[in-house]
C-alpha cells in the first residue's frame, strides 16, 4: 500500500501504545464499556438491501483489478494447489481463522489445479475516517499522505478560525471536496480555536479544552456564527452537511452545567442524558431547563440550516453523546480505542488474549461473525493536530486492513455522506433535517 512505516517504527509505536494504554487503561475501559454498548447496538437493519447494492462498489474500491473471489495471499496472488488434499488442508487453516463460512473448494476441469473460492459475497465493513481540528498547513498534508495513505473518502471537521480571511485555505478545502472528500464543521467562532457551542464561562472550563468567547451570550447569538460560517463555506462552493461539537456534545453540556453552577456529577450526568433523550428535565431545576432550551435552540438552528449531528446510527435524527464511535489518537491524553495493538490478534479465533483488550473495530468484526451479519460500520475520530496522530491513523488503518483480510471482510472507505446513504438509505445532500 506504499506506507512508509518500517517494521522498526511499527514496533516502537507498538511499545508506545502499550505504555499509553496501561496509563489510560482504567479510564478508557470504563468509557469504552458505555460507548461500546451504543456502538454495537446501531447495526443497520436492512442488510439484505445492502447485500444487493453494496458489495460491488466495495470490491471495486479495495480489490480493484483482482479476482477477489479466489483465495489469495496478502499481496493479492491467487493460492492454488496441485491436488484436493492440499486444498482440504487449506480449508481447515481458513476455518481456524474464521473465514470458513465464505469458502468452497473448486478445481479446473482437468482436476490439475485446485483452489478455494468464496461461496457468497464477502462481508463488508464501512469505515468513515473523520479528522477534527484542521485545516492545518503542514499537518493536514501529513495526515493525508502519511496517515491516510492518500485515501480520498475522508471527512474533515474543520475550524473557522483556521480559515478566517484566508482565501487560499478555502480553496484548498474546495479541492479536497472536488476529489471526493467531505468538509464538515467542528467550530465556528471567527478567531478562537475550539470555541464552545454553549455560553460557557471561562471559570467552568477547568480542563482548558475550549475557548470561551461566548460567555454570557445567548444561544441565538452563538448559533448565528454557525450560520455565518455555513454561508461563508457555501460562497466557496463547499457544501457542509455534518457538524461535530468541539468536545463532543456530552462534554460541552458538562461544562455548560458547571457554568450554571451545578456541581453534583451524578445529577449532571442524568440531566445530560435526559436532554439528549428529549425527556422532561424540569424536575432538575431551572439550570437544567436552560440547558435544554439552549440545546433546543441549537437543534432548531441545525434544522434551519439542514445540518446533521450524526454518528452512524440507523435513524438519521438520533443524536448521540459523541458523533463518533471509536477514536484513533497518537496523543497520550486522548482515547485510542479503534484497535488495540497491545492485543494484536486478540479477536482472532483461538487467541488466548483477553478479548476485552480488543478495540472497537475488532469487537465489531467479532460481532459480525457471531451474528452472521453481512455488514457493519464505524465512524472513527482522529485529529489533524500532530505527527503522532498521523502515525496512529496509519497504524490503525493498516491493522484494520490486515484483520479484514484474515476475516474475508472487505473494507469500504466512506465519507459521512456516503456512509449516511448506505446506513440510512437517505441522500445526505437532500435530507431535510427536522430535529
Ligand atoms: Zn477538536
Amino acid at each position: 500500500m506504499g506506507s512508509s512505516y518500517s517494521r522498526n517504527n511499527h514496533s516502537n509505536n507498538r511499545r508506545n501504545i502499550v505504555q499509553r494504554t496501561n496509563e489510560n487503561r482504567k479510564n478508557a475501559e470504563k468509557r469504552q464499556e458505555n460507548e461500546t454498548k451504543n456502538t454495537l447496538q446501531d447495526e443497520m437493519p436492512h442488510d439484505e438491501k445492502q447485500r444487493e447494492n453494496g458489495y460491488e462498489n466495495a470490491h471495486s474500491i479495495i480489490l480493484e483489478g483482482q479476482d477477489w473471489k479466489k483465495d489469495r495471499k496478502d499481496n493479492g496472488e491467487n493460492i492454488t494447489f496441485p491436488d484436493k488434499n492440499e486444498a482440504d488442508n487449506r480449508l481447515v487453516e481458513l476455518k481456524k481463522k474464521g473465514r470458513w463460512k465464505d469458502y468452497q473448494i473448486r478445481s479446473s476441469d482437468d482436476k490439475k489445479t485446485w483452489w478455494l473460492e468464496m461461496a457468497n459475497p464477502q462481508r463488508i465493513f464501512r469505515v468513515a475516517w473523520t479528522i477534527d481540528d484542521g485545516p492545518h498547513g503542514v499537518l493536514t498534508d501529513e495526515m493525508k499522505s502519511e496517515g491516510l495513505n492518500g485515501l480520498k473518502q475522508v471527512t474533515w471537521y474543520i475550524q473557522r478560525n483556521k480559515l478566517y480571511g484566508k482565501e487560499a485555505a478555502f480553496k484548498k478545502l474546495k479541492a479536497i471536496q472536488d476529489k471526493g472528500g467531505e468538509i464538515a464543521i467542528h467550530s465556528f467562532h471567527p478567531t478562537q480555536d475550539h470555541a464552545t457551542w454553549f455560553p460557557v464561562a471561562a471559570k467552568a472550563n477547568t480542563s482548558k479544552a475550549y475557548s470561551t468567547p461566548y460567555e454570557g451570550k445567548s444561544e441565538n447569538v452563538i448559533t448565528k456564527d454557525l450560520g455565518d460560517f455555513n454561508s461563508e463555506l457555501k460562497r466557496y462552493g463547499i457544501k457542509v452537511k455534518f457538524v461535530r461539537l468541539p468536545g463532543g456534545l456530552t462534554s460541552e453540556l458538562e461544562v455548560y452545567a458547571k457554568t450554571l453552577g451545578l456541581t453534583d456529577a451524578e445529577k449532571i450526568r442524568k440531566i445530560k442524558k435526559s436532554i439528549v433523550a428529549k425527556e422532561d428535565v424540569s424536575s432538575y431545576g431551572k439550570e437544567a431547563i436552560q440547558m435544554q432550551n439552549d440545546f433546543n435552540t441549537l437543534k432548531a438552528k441545525l434544522s434551519e440550516l439542514d445540518l446533521l449531528e450524526w454518528s452512524g446510527t440507523f435513524d438519521p435524527l438520533i443524536i448521540t453523546t459523541n458523533s463518533w464511535q471509536a477514536e484513533t489518537s497518537g496523543v497520550k491524553s486522548r482515547d485510542d480505542s479503534t484497535t488495540h495493538k497491545i492485543s494484536l490478534g486478540a479477536s482472532e479465533p483461538g487467541s488466548k488474549t483477553d478479548p476485552k483488550q480488543a478495540g472497537i473495530y475488532e469487537r465489531k468484526l467479532d460481532q459480525m461473525e457471531k451474528e452472521n451479519k453481512s455488514s457493519a460500520s464505524l465512524v472513527i475520530l482522529a485529529h489533524d493536530s500532530s505527527t503522532a496522530d498521523a502515525k496512529a491513523v496509519a497504524e490503525d488503518k493498516k491493522e484494520m486492513e490486515r484483520l479484514a483480510e484474515i476475516r474475508g471482510v472487505v473494507i469500504k472507505y466512506e465519507t459521512m455522506s456516503s456512509l449516511f446513504k448506505d446506513v440510512t438509505g437517505n441522500d445526505a445532500a437532500n435530507y431535510d433535517v427536522k430535529y
